[in-house]
């Protein structure tokens, strides 16, 4: 152990915790107390970035700043990662969305800081987040279902996360939707939901679309949010390709209710909050009909539920 983390397991606070919240594009940290209040916050872009070590030094300072700043000494670090994760030795490895083979958090971290570090993968940490902080202690069978740079899930179970023999339950992003487009995926298999319908693959699955069903190619460089901002205020071309994605969507959330039959469903991500009624509203009208559909929400945690639910798993 080090002088530093010597000197600072001897004041650590019972009452907080540090978070991380590593994604595809950014990473945020806090410093977070029993109630979920983020008391101290900072965010930067990975984009990008190819070197693990670069990121696991990058989330280091960011830490040190936290506690720095904010004067309070964690009793433990929780982190929230895009996955998939290896718990074994607590790396994020060989995430489809990430520029990085391999990096390495958990060690490094405990190392530098001194104080236990725990990891899940960002969906079962949003998934967590929206059970303690969200107003959901009531529901029985939880999914939270989160349209960012991939497509992913978490379920919580009478309070109990459903992790999977590994850590990497509930990857619904990979879940199978379509055999028409073969739009290849980020994993390297083809047809699964996030290649269609993630802020990464709807760019992806509107040129294709568009190429066939519009006979037009679209600019290479368009993104999700020039897209979907285009159907919002009517571009007859985006707002017919939102309806071929609600379609999509339908499938995917389909698949979700069928293997998990849950009470509540809540939807995160900038897909949906950015736009609740095209991305949300449309794609509930394509359910399959057999099905119990449950409440299905949009989250209140303000895109904060991944890094509140590593809070969470800290504190334990
Ligand atoms: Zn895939």
């Amino acid at each position: 152990m080090s002088k530093e983390s010597a000197s600072i397991s001897k004041m650590v606070s019972r009452n907080h915790v540090a978070a991380v919240d590593l994604g595809a594009t950014h990473v945020r940290a806090g410093i977070i107390d029993t109630e979920g209040k983020i008391l101290a916050f900072s965010r930067n872009e990975v984009k990008g970035v190819s070197d693990g070590v670069e990121i696991q030094k990058l989330i280091t300072d960011m830490l040190a700043d936290l506690i720095r700043k904010s004067r309070i000494l964690p009793k433990a670090i929780g982190i929230s990662t895009a996955g998939p994760v290896d718990l074994k030795n607590g790396s994020v490895t060989g995430s489809p969305n990430m520029k990085c083979s391999r990096i390495f958090l958990t060690e490094p971290l405990c190392d530098q800081f001194g104080i236990p570090v725990s990891m899940m993968t960002d969906c079962k940490a949003g998934a967590l987040g929206e059970y303690t902080f969200g107003g959901e202690k009531e529901a029985g069978t939880l999914v939270y279902l989160t349209f960012s740079t991939g497509i992913g899930a978490g379920v919580i179970e009478n309070g109990k996360l459903l992790s999977g023999s590994n850590g990497n339950a509930s990857e619904v992003g990979h879940f199978p939707v379509d055999t028409n487009w073969n739009i290849p995926c980020g994993c390297g298999g083809t047809g699964h939901w996030e290649a269609y319908a993630s802020g990464t693959g709807i760019p992806k699955f509107f040129r294709a679309w568009s190429e066939k069903s519009a006979e037009c190619v679209p600019n290479p460089a368009i993104t999700a949010e020039e897209i979907l901002k285009a159907a919002e205020i009517k571009s007859p071309l985006c707002l017919s390709f939102s309806e071929e994605l609600a379609k999509i969507n339908g499938r995917g959330l389909s698949a979700v209710i069928a293997a998990y039959n849950p009470d509540v469903i809540i939807l995160d991500g900038p897909i949906v909050r950015n736009h609740p009624s095209l991305i949300a509203g449309k794609m509930t009208g394509h359910l399959d009909h057999y099905l119990t559909i449950p409440d299905i929400r949009l989250s209140s945690l303000d895109g904060k539920a991944p890094l509140l639910g590593a809070a969470c798993a800290a504190f334990k």
